[in-house]
């Protein structure tokens, strides 16, 4: 069975609340021409509500673009996964780039958020990849395997089979520099392949593998043309919902198969 292709948009730091609707409304249009691949957004948190509503009964999830570890307590500014569920998340990204480069999440605090969204039945997106100066060196491989095995610690087959990976290579995220079918392509092979060594093969082969770093319409079809892209992880160009759903629409119509994690 094929895995069926998960398309994903994640706003980051854009959009109001009445953005929210505009957008949900500028994509119902698309949805009759979408339903052979799933779909998610990732809002900022204040919009995960607007957004659940606005989008409810389309099939369209909607997730949050991080999270942290305690469900509850005296931790200003955070937000737990039990609060996100109860706002209509049904999805989190886990390490994103710009968590990991940007406000410097360590791969331990990535393994903990993994951890709590799995733990809280939330469908973790686990983000991975190397920078510019890892890719130079040749080091691409041993990044993702050190950020999988910290992610990985101690769980096992059942959350490996709960979550999805995004392969983003940092210097091809909002570089317009996307990675080659080719290059992504031969990642997610590896990346595989580890998931086959640590939790068996028949796991890791309903294990969704996306890609992301500068997909947009025109290269959307050519990526996930490829049998190891399991789907795309989309930033700017997911602002329009015309382009997400020009994106999705280019996802090969025979993939529509086995929707895991
Ligand atoms: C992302 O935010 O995960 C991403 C891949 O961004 P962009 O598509 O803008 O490179």
């Amino acid at each position: 069975m094929p895995r069926r292709k998960l398309v994903a948009a994640n706003w980051k730091m854009n959009k109001r609340i009445a953005d929210a609707a505009v957008f949900a409304d500028g994509l119902r249009a698309h949805l009759p021409k979408l339903a052979h691949c799933d779909l998610v957004v990732f809002p900022p948190f204040f919009c995960v509500r607007p957004l659940a509503d606005a989008l409810s009964g389309t099939g369209v999830a909607v997730g949050a673009q991080d999270l942290f570890w305690e469900s509850d307590g005296a931790f200003t500014g955070e937000v737990s996964a039990a609060m996100l569920r109860d706002a209509g998340a049904s999805h989190a990204l886990v390490g994103h780039s710009e968590r990991r480069h940007v406000l410097g999440e360590g791969d331990d605090v990535v393994a903990r958020k993994l951890h709590a969204a799995l733990d809280a039945g939330l469908s973790p997106i686990l983000c991975v990849g190397e920078t510019l100066a890892e890719r130079e060196s040749g080091r691409q491989e041993a990044t993702v395997e050190r950020q999988l095995t910290t992610a990985f610690e101690g769980r096992g087959e059942m959350d490996a089979a709960a979550t999805v990976i995004a392969y983003e290579p940092v210097w091809a995220i909002g570089t317009g520099r996307t990675a080659t079918p080719d290059d992504a392509e031969a990642m997610h092979r590896w990346i595989r392949q580890w998931l086959a060594d640590r939790f068996g093969a028949d796991v890791a082969g309903g294990i969704r593998i996306q890609y992301g770093g500068s997909a947009k319409p025109g290269n959307a079809g050519e990526l996930l043309a490829r049998a190891e892209i399991d789907g795309l992880l989309v930033g700017g160009a997911s602002l329009d919902p015309a382009s997400f759903a020009a994106m999705a629409g280019a996802a090969p119509r025979e993939a529509g198969g086995l929707s895991p994690g």
